[in-house]
C-alpha cells in the first residue's frame, strides 16, 4: 500500500508541477512517519523514499537507531530547548526553528558535534495563537540574529496554515509565506539566496502549495494512512 501511495503521489507531483510550469524535481516529498513504526519507514525506503519527517524527539531517536544512514530525517514538530542536543545530532534539517534561544542552543551542540545543520524558520502566517512559529513581521530580525551562528544554515521558511478541509483556504497563507521569503531573499538574508526552500503543503492541500511555490511538501496520511493517537 505504501509503495502504491508513494507512486501515486509522485505522479501527482509531476502533474501539478508540469501544469504550473515548475520542475517536478524542485519539489521534495517529506514522508511524515510520525506515529508509524520503523517498518513503515523501511517499506517506504525500499521503494526509494529516503526523506522522512518526524514530530516527536523520543520517537525519532528510537527510529534513528534502527534505520540506515542514507535515510534522512527532518524535524517538523515543536522543539523544546532541552531536546536540542538530540535534535542537533539526528536530523538533517530542523524545519521548525522559531526562536533565537533555540538556535543558540542548537549551535552550541553542533559545535560539540562538529556539524553544520540546515534549518527552516517556522512562520505563523495564520497568526494562530495555538501554533508555533515567528510572526511574519518578526521574521527578519530573527533571521538576522540566527545568521550570526556559525553552525546553522538558514535555508528557507516553513509554515502550517490553520487547518480547514478546503485546500483553497490554505492558498492565501502559502502566498504570504512565498512573498515573505521573496522579500527576505532580496535582502540576502538566507544561507543560499539563489535557492530558497519553502516547506508548505500536507496531504489535503499539497496541490495548492506546489502551485504557490513549495519546495518541500510534508505528507503523512496520503502515504501511511490514518494515524492512531
Ligand atoms: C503531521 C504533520 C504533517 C502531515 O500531515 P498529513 O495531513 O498527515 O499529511 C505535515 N506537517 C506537519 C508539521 C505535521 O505535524
Amino acid at each position: 500500500m505504501i509503495t502504491k501511495n508513494l507512486q501515486n503521489l509522485q505522479n501527482q507531483i509531476f502533474e501539478v508541477a508540469s501544469r504550473c510550469g515548475r520542475q517536478p524535481e524542485a519539489i521534495q516529498l517529506v514522508a511524515v512517519s510520525k506515529k508509524f513504526p520503523v517498518s513503515s519507514i523501511l517499506e517506504a525506503s525500499a521503494s526509494g523514499q529516503l526523506l522522512f519527517g518526524e514530530n516527536y524527539i523520543q520517537e525519532a531517536q528510537q527510529k534513528y537507531l534502527e534505520i540506515d544512514k542514507n535515510i534522512h530525517l527532518h524535524f517538523i514538530g515543536h522543539l523544546q530547548t532541552n531536546k536540542a542536543k538530540i535534535a542537533a545530532k539526528i536530523f538533517q534539517m530542523i524545519q521548525t526553528v522559531d526562536s533565537a534561544k533555540l538556535a543558540v542552543k542548537l549551535n552550541r551542540h553542533l559545535d560539540e558535534l562538529d556539524k553544520k545543520l540546515d534549518i527552516l524558520i517556522q512562520v505563523n502566517v495564520g497568526r494562530d495563537s495555538k501554533k508555533s512559529g515567528v510572526l511574519p513581521e518578526d521574521a527578519e530580525e530573527l533571521i538576522t540574529t540566527i545568521s550570526a551562528l556559525s553552525n546553522i544554515r538558514i535555508k528557507g521558511l516553513m509554515t502550517m496554515p490553520p487547518w480547514t478541509s478546503n485546500p483553497e483556504d490554505s492558498r492565501p497563507f502559502f502566498q504570504s509565506l512565498r512573498e515573505l521569503s521573496e522579500s527576505l531573499q532580496t535582502k540576502q538574508l538566507f544561507y543560499d539566496n539563489t535557492s530558497v526552500e519553502l516547506s508548505m503543503g500536507m496531504s489535503h492541500d499539497f496541490h495548492v502549495a506546489i502551485e504557490e511555490g513549495s519546495t518541500f511538501i510534508r505528507i503523512g496520511t496520503a502515504i501511511f494512512g490514518q494515524r492512531l493517537y
